[in-house]
């Protein structure tokens, strides 16, 4: 079958290279350069977009930010897995916000904010601390503000009006205003539906990010309640959206309980551990979804922790030499803050993952890999617990 994806970056990558055993043809449409590519060789191919999706048996995408024109054409083809209703809903927080109250799954208190009449109306009615988000174009923590004070209101608000000022107005903007959520950890679900509405989930896998950006990802074996929340809302969410492939959900955890923090309707940086600590990983899922296959186990077959290399193209090869150590390079170019590559590493037991991620953090310069070292060590102790 031939599969095309909107985006040419490296989760499309790492589809092509999924789906190559079960002779699934992964093509990628970059809809910033509008060509078609190979999204492993770079190989570009003269086709149009109409072309290409005339040409593909399924079309998907590996990001939300697709412009609605482009949108509409893989709508049209009747070949668009998931829907473009669930990838505005990615991205578009007002979308997306709609969604989460009509599926019915608990997330933080927010008001849509144009004005900044209804900037104030905002604070009085939903208290202070409040994130600001930009409906649009908003991810990895950019456009957005945070205001703990009612005196800075209205220097925040000019720094909002200037952002919205500035931004593309072919589709109209707009902020979300959210309650400050205090909670004990982030944590996400990554979990794939099929066209039947049949689901698997993966576990709960914990994230830590720096500077707004995911830094490190650790699945272990999850608890079981928790889990079952978790498992609730994607079904939610999913069916909501009727939604077929990898779908991923952001959760804060607030004591034993979940809100979305944000969706994700493509495979999900917080899954690539899946590629070696999952029976079958994130990327396989969802092509095997889209291509109406019958879905892989989710299981977790060892705890695993992913960190992201950001703005690197160098790591040290010795952490080749380290057991269950895998690293994945997107071969781009180097750019600051740019995901460039992960690395998976994998142990038998929390504790030998533990142990393993502090000899791998050891490799890893701060300058490079900021606090990855305080989270390995935070893992060591923890794992003496588990
Ligand atoms: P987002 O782009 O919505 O994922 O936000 C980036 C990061 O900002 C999240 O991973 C959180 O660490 C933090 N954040 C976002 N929204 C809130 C909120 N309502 N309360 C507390 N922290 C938040």
């Amino acid at each position: 079958m031939n599969v095309l994806v909107m985006g040419a970056g490296q989760l499309a990558r790492m589809m092509a290279l999924a789906g190559a055993p079960l002779n699934l043809h992964v093509t990628a449409y970059d809809v910033n350069s509008a060509k078609v590519q190979h999204p492993v060789t770079g190989e570009i191919y003269p086709l149009t977009l109409e072309q290409a999706v005339a040409a593909a048996d399924v079309v998907t995408s590996e990001f939300e930010h697709i412009p609605y024109p482009v949108q509409a054409v893989c709508e049209a083809s009747g070949k668009f897995k998931p829907n473009s209703t669930a990838i505005k809903a990615g991205g578009d927080r007002r979308q997306e916000k709609a969604l989460l109250d009509a599926a019915g799954v608990a997330n933080a208190g927010y008001r849509i904010v144009q004005t900044e009449t209804e900037f104030m109306l905002a604070i009085n009615e939903l208290g202070l601390p409040l994130v600001l988000k930009s409906a649009l174009a908003g991810y990895d923590g950019k456009g957005q503000w945070r205001l703990k004070h009612a005196e800075d209101a209205a220097l925040v608000w000019a720094d909002i009006a200037a952002f919205m000022a500035g931004a593309d107005h072919s589709l109209p903007q707009a902020i979300v205003a959210e309650q400050f959520v205090r909670f004990d950890r982030e944590v996400s679900l990554v979990g794939v539906r099929n066209e039947h509405g049949d689901t698997v989930v993966y576990p709960l896998t914990e994230n830590h990010h720096v500077n707004g950006v995911l830094s490190v990802s650790l699945a272990l074996p999850s608890q079981a309640a928790l889990q079952q929340q978790a498992k609730q809302m994607f079904d939610a969410v999913a069916s909501q959206l009727q939604y077929v492939g990898v779908l991923a959900l952001e959760f804060f955890q607030v004591g034993e309980q979940l809100l979305v923090n944000e969706i994700a309707p493509r495979v999900h940086n917080s899954g690539h551990w899946t590629q070696q600590g999952a029976d079958t990983c994130q990327f396989e899922n969802h092509l095997r979804a889209v291509c109406g296959l019958p879905l892989g186990s989710t299981t977790l077959v060892r705890p695993t922790v992913m960190v992201n290399i950001l703005g690197e193209d160098y790591v040290n090869p010795a952490v080749l030499s380290l057991p269950s150590c895998h690293l994945h390079w997107y071969g781009k170019t180097k750019r600051a803050g740019r995901k460039m590559g992960h690395i998976n590493i994998c142990g038998a037991t929390a504790k030998e993952l533990a142990e393993r991620f502090s000899t791998l953090s050891a490799l890893l310069p701060e300058s490079s890999f900021p606090e990855v070292a305080q989270m390995a060590t935070k893992l060591r102790e923890r794992a003496k617990q588990i």
